[in-house]
């Protein structure tokens, strides 16, 4: 056991027998008495905390549980601490053993049972705590925390439906926002329509999503998609020309479908107005390498390489480097000369090392790295956080 966690012990311990002892002071002889049974016991308690005797500890920590309510708040943190340190049995019983006792009052039953839904989440019991949550929000206690973790057990089983009716009622108990992991939810329910090819069941559900918030990008993207698919190119593209406005940060994601967009319904000479605007605010460097993409078809590899080279002097980018590069090396490759094929080549392969392996996409709240987007951050389970990186070796 660490030292802090023991002083929280200690702290706790502190707590309760100061109130116990102030308590006893204003009551009568027997409670002297029962005060003095309560502080040898939890004494015992602490000194086998201390020795590292947790099994025993918790034996005697139980049984104050079970027959004392006096020691009700302590005992609750108590549990709570060994659910924060990984040991979730020994918190699981201490919490049952508060709930096992004759006559506790009903609002210390239920933040019992609060704490036990919380142990049984932490244990990856779902079923056993949504049960316990559902039976708070019942009998209307503790309403935002239980709606609050019943939406993280739908979300956790991908109930979006269940997840969407939780997280609205918390929204309207708590007054806390919850747009972002609702519009997520809608979305997740048409991505599940949209792989059975249910276009209107996809599209009602992002209907939903916007409708919930308008600035929600994923949907957009996700409309825009369905809009390809179904060769509708014009209106594929006002979509992802939304998605930019709603949120820049994801362009890297579909900025080379919105380009295909524009070549095969025609429109490359607004492509390259667009990308060339867009390219004077943008902080990244995916504008810059779509445009040169474009440019080498039009107008060759050497006009697309002058173009990148001008780019690079403004802005320095190990992926810009490598399209200039591999646009020497299309240019050139007739007549560059065995050794500075060799260069080029060598410089290619130095680079290409330099981003293999590079996350390209970090967690805003938490700094999860990953290379895959993804919707939800797999480490904090926040929604719409995970974006590309800004800087030399990345966006
Ligand atoms: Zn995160």
């Amino acid at each position: 056991m660490n030292f802090s966690l023991i002083w929280v012990f200690l702290a706790l311990l502190v707590g309760v027998l100061l109130g116990v002892y102030l308590a006893t002071l204003l009551r009568t002889r027997n409670n002297q008495q029962k005060f003095e049974q309560l502080n040898h016991r939890y004494f015992k308690g602490l000194n086998y905390l201390l020795n590292d005797e947790s099994d025993k500890a918790i034996d005697v920590f139980i049984q104050l549980a079970e027959t004392s309510q006096e020691t009700f708040e302590p005992q609750l943190a108590l549990g709570n601490l060994y659910r924060r340190k990984g040991e979730v049995d020994r918190a699981i019983k201490l919490h049952q053993a508060l709930i096992s006792q004759p006559n506790l009052p009903e609002k210390y039953r239920t933040r019992a049972l609060l704490a036990i839904g919380k142990d049984y989440m932490s244990a990856g019991l779902l079923d056993r705590a949504e049960v316990l949550f559902s039976e708070l929000v019942e009998i209307e206690a503790h309403t935002p925390e239980a709606l609050y973790a019943l939406t993280d057990i739908y979300q956790q089983e991908q109930d979006w439906q269940e997840a969407i009716r939780s997280a609205k009622r918390f929204q309207n108990v708590s007054k806390r926002q919850m747009h972002v992991p609702i519009s997520h939810y809608y979305c997740e329910l048409a991505d599940l329509a949209w792989a059975q090819e249910d276009a209107v069941g996809a599209e009602n559900n992002l209907a939903s999503a916007l409708h919930i918030d308008p600035r929600c990008a994923r949907a957009l993207i996700t409309q825009a998609e369905i809009k390809v698919s179904q060769n509708k190119l014009d209106k594929a593209l006002s979509l992802y020309h939304l998605a930019v406005e709603a949120d820049k940060d994801y362009l890297p994601l579909f900025i080379d479908d919105m380009a295909t967009c524009y070549v095969q319904s025609g429109q490359g000479e607004d492509l390259e107005a667009w990308l060339l605007e867009l390219i004077k605010s943008y902080h990244g460097v995916s504008p810059i390498l779509t445009l040169a993409n474009w440019y080498e078809q039009q107008k060759g590899a050497a006009f697309a390489a002058d173009f990148v080279e001008e780019q690079l002097q403004k802005r320095a980018s190990v992926r810009g480097l490598n399209a200039l590069l591999e646009l020497n090396l299309n240019k050139d490759k007739a007549n560059l000369k065995d050794s500075n094929l060799g260069y080029f080549e060598v410089l290619k392969s130095l680079v290409n090392q330099l981003l293999k392996g590079k996350s390209k996409l970090r967690c805003r709240k938490c700094g999860f790295g990953a290379k895959q987007k993804h919707w939800q951050c797999p480490s904090c389970k926040n929604w719409g956080v995970v974006k590309p990186i800004y800087g030399l070796e990345s966006e």
